[in-house]
């Protein structure tokens, strides 16, 4: 999970934000499925796909999956669900690129310890480590105590050692640095899938 530059709010959700929050909050309550609402005959997540793709380099802002268009729908992460929070439904700062593996994992979840890739003070080392071995990552133990409880949350919520991941990373990891089976070396592994 590298750490992502906000990119600035494109002005489609700008005018649009408070309107349609108010709008889907109602819907909500009245018990209606969630449905991006359309601006000029275009849905709003296709509006604003191209510059959250662009903040990760077309990277899962979680997973790290690369390319996701590869391997998935394109989804919007809502980082507090939109159910939950709806408020924030339209909120430029809650709004993730996320491959649908990710998504799935983490459903309508929120815990306030879950790092936000764009948080001012967030960075992979920072929280992580990351086993060469194994292609897991885990909280990095010379970390406080907080910070260790909230990349574990992480991991838990978008669940990032399971299934193939942890394989899929040692797999970048070599076919990008020709580097023989066991002899991967010390390096930030989210570099190489830039
Ligand atoms: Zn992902």
């Amino acid at each position: 999970m590298r750490k992502q530059v906000r990119q600035e709010e494109p002005p489609v959700l700008k005018n649009g934000a408070v309107t349609w929050a108010a709008s889907w909050s109602a819907s909500r309550s009245e018990g209606k499925p969630w449905r991006w609402p359309v601006k000029d005959g275009i849905p709003v997540n296709q509006w604003i796909l191209e510059p959250l793709r662009i903040q990760t380099a077309s990277h899962c802002s979680f997973c790290d999956g690369f390319p996701v268009a590869a391997v998935s729908i394109e989804t919007i992460e809502h980082f507090h669900p939109k159910s939950t929070f709806p408020e924030k439904a339209f909120e430029w700062g809650n709004l993730f690129y996320c491959c649908t593996r990710c998504q799935g994992a983490k459903k309508e979840r929120f815990d306030p310890g879950i790092l936000k890739p764009d948080e001012g003070e967030y960075d992979f080392a920072r929280y992580f480590i990351f086993d060469y071995t194994t292609g897991e990552i885990s909280p990095n133990p010379i970390s406080t105590t907080e910070e260790q409880q909230r990349a574990f949350i992480t991991i838990e919520h978008y669940k990032l050692n399971d299934g193939i991941l942890p394989q899929e990373r040692r797999r970048w990891l070599q076919i990008r640095r020709k580097i023989p089976e066991g002899e991967l070396d010390d390096f930030a592994y989210r570099d190489f899938l830039s």
